[in-house]
């Protein structure tokens, strides 16, 4: 297929290790200056994009619409497809969950403090390392807020007090 000379080229975004759907769809869409709105007409797979940035997943991506989005973003679907949740695992949608200390690590929200039963942190690399064997949080520990979809991520703090995840660590439970 022939590209039109005129056709928009964006700023790509490398995706982090783990790091979900929407947390990397948002980081893309502001490195370019767009909406999920515009991302949706971009890609032509339209309201879709706004519903995986708050993991609506049902139904579920389909490799068309993934493949749409691969062509805009120039990440491989495989690679897309790792952001999602791994066939059989069911994603909780909310409340959002953080692990402070990998986000002290990493500055990204990762997929799997989504899935139904995760309710701890336990890093797949280094399952006995004591530093993950933190319970998630679900909201702000200072003030309480829920954390916004990961698509919002900007500052990498709570939206209400400014608190930076990452200080959150120390008043996440140990296990
Ligand atoms: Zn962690
Ligand atoms: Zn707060």
């Amino acid at each position: 297929m022939e590209i039109p000379a005129e056709q928009p080229r964006f700023f790509q975004v490398e995706p982090l290790e783990g790091e979900s759907l929407s947390h990397f769809l948002g980081r893309f869409r502001r490195e370019n200056y767009l909406t999920a709105t515009q991302l949706g007409k971009l890609t032509g797979i339209g309201a879709v994009i706004s519903r995986w940035e708050k993991f609506y997943l049902n139904p579920f991506p389909t490799p068309q619409e993934l493949e749409a989005l691969a062509a805009v973003v120039e990440v491989k679907v495989d690679r897309l497809i790792e952001m999602l949740p791994p066939k059989g695992v069911t994603m909780k949608p909310r409340p959002i969950r953080l692990c402070g200390a990998c986000y002290q690590e990493s500055p990204c929200h990762r997929v799997e403090w989504q899935f139904k039963d995760k309710l701890k942190c336990v890093s797949e690399a280094h399952p006995k390392d004591a530093r993950h064997q933190l319970g998630l949080l679900t909201k702000c520990t200072n003030c309480e807020t829920p954390f916004p979809i990961p698509a919002d991520w900007v500052q990498g703090e709570c939206p209400h007090c400014f608190l930076p995840f990452a200080k959150m660590a120390r008043r996440q439970k140990r296990y």
